[in-house]
C-alpha cells in the first residue's frame, strides 16, 4: 500500500514476491526511516489459521511511525492488509509444534529526495515466510555486553526501527565470538540495569514466585510476548513485577537461589529458557545451565496452547482468519 501526503493510503495491491525497485535517492536508503513488526499466522487443532494479538502489533507500529517521524497507518488497515496475505498464503502455514508463517509487515520512506527531513511518500509491504523453531536446543547462553548498549533515553529504543537492529549487529556479532546465543544489553547510562537481548525481551523467576522482568522506560521494546506472558503468569497465580533489574544482582541471586529461572522471550523465540549468562567477569548458571526451569516450561505450554487455539481464550487474543 502507498502513502503519498494529501492523498493518504491508496493502492493495495497483493503480487508474487518480487524485487522493489527503488531510486537511488530514496530517503530511506539515506536517512533510515524504516520501521517493521514480526508475527506469526498458527495453524490451530482444527485446520484453521490464526494469528495472535494482531492489534497489538498495529497499535505498536503506529508508535514506532509516529517516533520516527512516519505516515501513520490506522490498526484496521495494517490488520486488514495482514489478513489478506495470509488469506492468500493459507496453504503454507505449517502445522508441526512450533512452527508457523512468520509474518513481516514494514514501512520503508521512498520519496525520491536528499534533504533531511520527514518523507512525504511512504510504502507499507508485508511479507509473509514459514519458520521453524528459533534455538534448537533446551537452553540458550547469553553474553552480557558492556561495551555497547542499544538504545539511550529520548532515542528509539520503544520504536521497532531498523536502526535498533543495525545498532546491535556488532554486540550479537561478540556474543556469538563469546561462544553465546544471544545479547543482553544493559542500560546506557550506568551500565548496571538489564534492559533487553538483541531480538527479545528477559524475565527472571524469582524464590518468592515472582516473575521480574525489567520495566518499560523508553528504551527497550514493548513485547507482545512480555505483555502476554506477565498477564498468563498473573492468571496462574505468579506475582509479577516490572523493575530496574540490577545485573549484580541477578549474577549473585542465581548463584545464590534467590533467582531460579530465567528466559527470553518474542514472537520469533517465543519462550526460550536461559541456561547461563557470561559477562567479562563472571558467570550466572541456572540450574544445571541446560535443563529448562518447570515455570518457564508451563508458561512457555500455556502460551503456545493458547495460540493454536487449544486454550480458552477469554481476552480475545486469537485473530481467526480463515
Ligand atoms: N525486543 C526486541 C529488541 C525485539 O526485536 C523483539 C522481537 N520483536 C522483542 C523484544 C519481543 O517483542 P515481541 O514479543 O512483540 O515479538
Amino acid at each position: 500500500i502507498r502513502y503519498t501526503e494529501g492523498q493518504g493510503w491508496h493502492d493495495a495491491k497483493i503480487t508474487a514476491r518480487r524485487p522493489l525497485s527503488i531510486d537511488p535517492a530514496a530517503s530511506v536508503l539515506h536517512y533510515g526511516q524504516e520501521i517493521f513488526e514480526g508475527m506469526k499466522a498458527y495453524r490451530t487443532e482444527d485446520g484453521g489459521v490464526v494469528t495472535f494479538r494482531p492489534d497489538a502489533n498495529a497499535r505498536r507500529f503506529r508508535a514506532s511511525a509516529e517516533r520516527m517521524a512516519m505516515a501513520d497507518l490506522p490498526e484496521e488497515l495494517f490488520i486488514e492488509a495482514v489478513d489478506q496475505l495470509v488469506k492468500i498464503d493459507a496453504a503454507w502455514v505449517p502445522s508441526g509444534e512450533g512452527q508457523s508463517l512468520y509474518l513481516r509487515p514494514f514501512m520503508i520512506s521512498d520519496e525520491v529526495a536528499l534533504g533531511v527531513k520527514p518523507a512525504s511518500e511512504y510504502l507499507f509491504i508485508v511479507i509473509a515466510c514459514p519458520v521453524g523453531t528459533y534455538f534448537s536446543k533446551g537452553c540458550v547462553s547469553v553474553w552480557v555486553s558492556e561495551d555497547y548498549t542499544r538504545a539511550a533515553p529520548g532515542g528509539t529504543g520503544f520504536a521497532k526501527c531498523g536502526g535498533n537492529y543495525a545498532g546491535s549487529l556488532v554486540a550479537q556479532a561478540e556474543a556469538y565470538r563469546m561462544g553465546c546465543d544471544q545479547v543482553l544489553f544493559l542500560d546506557s547510562r550506568e551500565r548496571r540495569f538489564i534492559e533487553e537481548m538483541g531480538g527479545m525481551n528477559v524475565m527472571f523467576l524469582r524464590d518468592d514466585n515472582t516473575l521480574v522482568t525489567p520495566a518499560l522506560t523508553g528504551t527497550i521494546l514493548p513485547g507482545i510476548t512480555r505483555d502476554s506472558l506477565l498477564k498468563i503468569a498473573a492468571d496462574k497465580g505468579l506475582k509479577v513485577e516490572e523493575i530496574p533489574l540490577d545485573i549484580n544482582e541477578v549474577f549473585e541471586g542465581a548463584a545464590s537461589g534467590r533467582y531460579r529461572e530465567a528466559f527470553a522471550c518474542g514472537t520469533a523465540a517465543v519462550l526460550s529458557p536461559i541456561g547461563r549468562f557470561k559477562s567479562p567477569t563472571g558467570e550466572a548458571v541456572f540450574g544445571d545451565g541446560e535443563t529448562p526451569g518447570p515455570v518457564s516450561l508451563s508458561l512457555k505450554a500455556e502460551l503456545t496452547d493458547l495460540q493454536r487455539g487449544r486454550h480458552n481464550d477469554s481476552r480475545d487474543w486469537v485473530h481467526r482468519i480463515c
